[in-house]
């Protein structure tokens, strides 16, 4: 469901390090909630299930976002909070514990178990955590049980990611020997598919010692360290990172590999930390880089000089205006951001187009008026807002394709590209 959250208003401006002039707001929002980010963890875990302890609006969100992209038997489930556990009038922790006894003897498959808390879980003070540690001992040698919150409440869209990596983080191995090698920990749910392109990449560069986090098992968990170097493959890991630096764990800043451009940097964040010679990294990545850069073409045309904007909702916002403006001629007019982490975002700051009207926050009234007057050619939101827009005769992209897309690296950059020309051909079908 969209959540909208009316909280005080302020709108005062503010200079960032690098003299940027940011737009802050605090509003009405309308995004996703962080439940969303089981539709893609589910698919990227095959070993973890997800127990949403919620409501029916909560399996409906989930059900629905999930039923039409997936085929496969899901691996994951709402345990309803009905009236009489809303009311204080069932023990919600027996019942909890008999769901988990059942759901266990159904599914052996099962190594990692998510509770996953709710906006209702929040409300009635379900001690999640707690129940976790509970079922964890009594399932022990079975499985392990984590607890993060999904809820609307704390949470928009990708911070739910964030929040299951950040618990998860905590179950990784400490590496006993400091005078181990570094090796590269990189962190955000990929697909199968562009972790091997990367993993292909790094081995090609001498970098072998390389992890994903999450992998496609959640009890095979990498260890985490002084040793560690991380890359960040999603904007939207503030906590992870937290939790990886207090293992030891150091940031390898870069923009993020969206693009021929960015995934180049992004590679070369990790080749500078290797000592990989300029020859190696130039024949390791060239050929893939070339063969980015000649795709995008095609569609470079679609979009050169178009202007664009973005609401705040996934927090790929600046990566994504940074691509279109450098690579596919766009003009990015206004980007929002829901949080802006200053040194997460530096690499990507910059690289964004001065004239971009930056904006952290939301303050849904406010940007839906910048926007009719900016009058872009397309925009970039949360699906709640899209219809409306385009009932107004916006050309919308939904911002949550952006996630469940294959869209980092080299071999789909021209597939990212290819994303925000469909609303423009949809958009000129029907005006037909
Ligand atoms: S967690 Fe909250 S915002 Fe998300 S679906 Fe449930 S009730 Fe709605």
């Amino acid at each position: 469901m969209n959540v909208g959250v009316k909280i005080e208003s302020t709108e005062p401006d503010c200079r960032n390090k690098d003299d940027r002039v940011i737009l802050r707001e605090r509003g009405q929002r309308e995004v996703f909630c962080g439940l969303t980010g089981i539709v893609w963890l589910h698919r990227k875990m095959q070993d973890a299930f997800f127990l949403v302890v919620g409501s029916r609006t909560c399996a409906h969100l989930i059900q629905s976002a999930a039923g039409v992209m997936i085929f496969s038997e899901p691996r994951f489930a709402t345990a309803i909070l009905d009236d009489r556990d809303l009311a204080g009038m069932a023990d919600c922790n027996e019942e909890l514990d008999r769901v988990v006894a059942e759901l266990l003897g159904r599914r052996p498959e099962i190594r990692t178990l998510f509770l996953v808390g709710s906006c209702p879980s929040e409300v009635i003070k379900l001690d999640l955590d707690l129940a976790a540690r509970r079922l964890s001992q009594t399932h022990r040698d079975r499985v392990r049980v984590l607890h993060y919150s999904g809820s609307g409440i704390e949470t928009t869209f990708t911070e739910g990611e964030d929040a299951c990596l950040e618990a998860l983080v905590a179950e990784a191995p400490v590496s006993q020997d400091d005078s181990q090698r570094p090796n590269l920990l990189i962190v955000g749910a990929l697909p199968d598919l562009v972790e091997d392109q990367f993993r292909r990449l790094f081995a090609a560069m001498g970098i072998d010692a390389v992890s994903f986090f999450p992998g496609s098992s959640a009890s095979a968990l990498p260890v985490v360290g002084s040793e560690t170097r991380v890359l960040l493959a999603q904007p939207f890991l503030r906590r992870t990172l937290q939790a990886l630096r207090r293992r030891g764990a150091r940031l390898l800043p870069a923009p993020f590999p969206f693009g021929a451009e960015g995934t180049t940097a992004w590679l070369q964040a990790a080749a500078d930390a290797w000592g990989v010679p300029a020859a190696r990294f130039e024949a390791a990545v060239g050929p893939a880089r070339d063969r980015a850069i000649s795709a995008l073409e095609r569609y470079r045309c679609d979009l050169d000089g178009l202007s664009i904007s973005f609401l705040p909702d996934s927090q790929l916002e600046i990566a994504m205006a940074r691509f279109l403006a450098r690579e596919c001629g766009m003009r990015p007019m206004e980007v929002g951001v829901p949080v802006l982490d200053r040194e997460i975002q530096a690499a990507e700051l910059l690289l964004l187009p001065e004239s971009v009207r930056l904006a952290e926050g939301q303050h849904v009234d406010r940007q839906l008026d910048r926007v009719r007057a900016d009058a872009p050619d397309m925009v970039v939101c949360g699906m709640g807002l899209a219809n409306p827009l385009e009932a107004e005769g916006q050309t919308t992209k939904w911002s949550i394709e952006l996630v469940f897309s294959p869209v980092h690296g080299y071999e789909q950059a021209a597939d990212l590209a290819e994303l925000f020309v469909r609303p423009l051909k949809r958009r000129r079908r029907l005006e037909v």
